[in-house]
């Protein structure tokens, strides 16, 4: 039986290891991903190191969401992507990391994104086996989505699209944006960067990035950032909403998009928001705790979208994306360092030493298969 390596991780504190599981049989409808590349993103450091408040139970799971690959193997009736473009092996192709069941109460809404049944179990044990983004194979079940990488897109690009590009697409989308917005950004990494290009590319009349790290306003500013907020100018969180309302003539943001990953920024970035305006809260998924009168959303009539996944055909949008504006923003040029699968141990400690010493969206760290 054809078998291929996977990354194991037990919880934090433990190296993950490396084994070999089957490779499933391709059913009919569905498809089987040759990985290539998987970046380490930023919640998959979270699980790592162990940030939120319970301990990870120690299950050995598969890991890795932030991928892309090849088209290994085509199932029973697939001949084409999701937009009917042929498909053959050795095609590069983009996909999400969860499959929408096509058939609930929320799939018929086009609500593809909050489906129930979109998680993928990832054990090790059960069918299709290897199957996760760090490992050489992922299952397409049938009913998938999936989209052919635009020639022009070099591969390094691709891992992104399917999280923290697509993710922060998404949000914006769902929170209708508009033209003439006023936007502000709470955090710099994969997200924020990528929030900060599509914010300026719809034609927010302001993008207004905060964080702690100036490489990273530097790369904010190159993607479109009209004004920076250093944590380290702006120390307090008063300080930074007060900031916010200077550079918004007083009257807050149209919409703030959280991707700090930390709960205080939550409270934070809800003191940012006009009166009537959008609060997008896509990073804090750590499970962190914050305390505030209710009556504070009510009164300031916030529009909350808490925003988890993507309808799946944004993908395509979000490819597209990249190859309108590589050329005038560093959006396509993503991954600075490389490690093969089985270095997988070293590659989370530089990653997590490199995110310290002030490393930034476009230099992140891969995984190659
Ligand atoms: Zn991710
Ligand atoms: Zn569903």
């Amino acid at each position: 039986m054809p078998t291929g390596k996977v990354a194991v991780f037990t919880t934090s504190g433990v190296p993950f290891d490396i084994v070999e599981l089957p490779t499933p049989e391709v059913e009919p409808g569905g498809l089987l991903v040759r990985n290539t590349h998987a970046v380490i993103c930023g919640s998959d450091l979270h699980g790592w190191r162990g940030d939120g408040d319970e301990p990870i139970p120690p299950i050995r799971r598969l890991t890795g969401h932030e991928f892309t690959g090849v088209v290994h193997s085509l199932g029973k009736d697939v001949e084409t992507d999701s937009l009917r473009r042929q498909l053959k092996e050795g095609d590069r192709i983009a996909f999400p990391f969860f499959n929408p069941c096509n058939r609930c109460y929320w799939c018929i809404r086009a609500e593809h994104h909050a489906c129930p049944h979109r998680g993928r179990w990832w054990t090790l044990e059960e069918h299709p086996y290897c199957d996760a983004g760090m490992a050489d194979y992922y299952y397409l079940p049938q009913g998938h989505y999936v989209f052919k990488v635009p020639e022009e897109l070099p591969t390094d690009a691709v891992p992104p699209v399917n999280c923290a590009l697509s993710q922060v697409l998404f949000g914006l989308e769902r929170a209708n944006m508009d033209f003439g917005d006023t936007v502000v950004i709470q955090g710099a990494g994969g997200l924020g960067v990528f929030a900060t290009a599509i914010a300026s590319e719809k034609g927010a009349s302001k993008v207004i990035v905060i964080d702690g790290q100036h490489p990273r306003l530097d790369l904010a500013v190159e993607c479109g950032a009209t004004d920076t907020i250093s944590m380290l100018d702006y120390p307090t969180p008063e300080s930074r909403v007060e900031r916010v309302k200077e550079l918004t003539h007083g009257v807050g943001a149209d919409v703030v998009v959280e991707v700090v990953g930390v709960a205080a920024a939550t409270l934070e970035g809800l003191d940012m928001v006009r009166v009537n305006g959008k609060f997008i809260d896509i990073g804090n998924i750590g499970g962190g705790s914050i305390e505030f009168p209710a009556v504070k959303v009510i009164s300031n009539q916030t529009q909350w979208f808490g925003t988890v996944h993507y309808n799946p055909w944004i993908i395509e949008a979000a490819l597209q994306f990249l190859v309108r504006t590589m050329d005038r923003m560093p959006v396509a040029n993503v991954v600075s360092h490389k490690f093969p699968l089985e270095e997988i141990n070293k590659a989370f400690e530089f990653a997590e030493w490199h995110g310290r010493e002030g490393g930034t969206t476009a230099n992140r760290v891969a995984l190659t298969m």
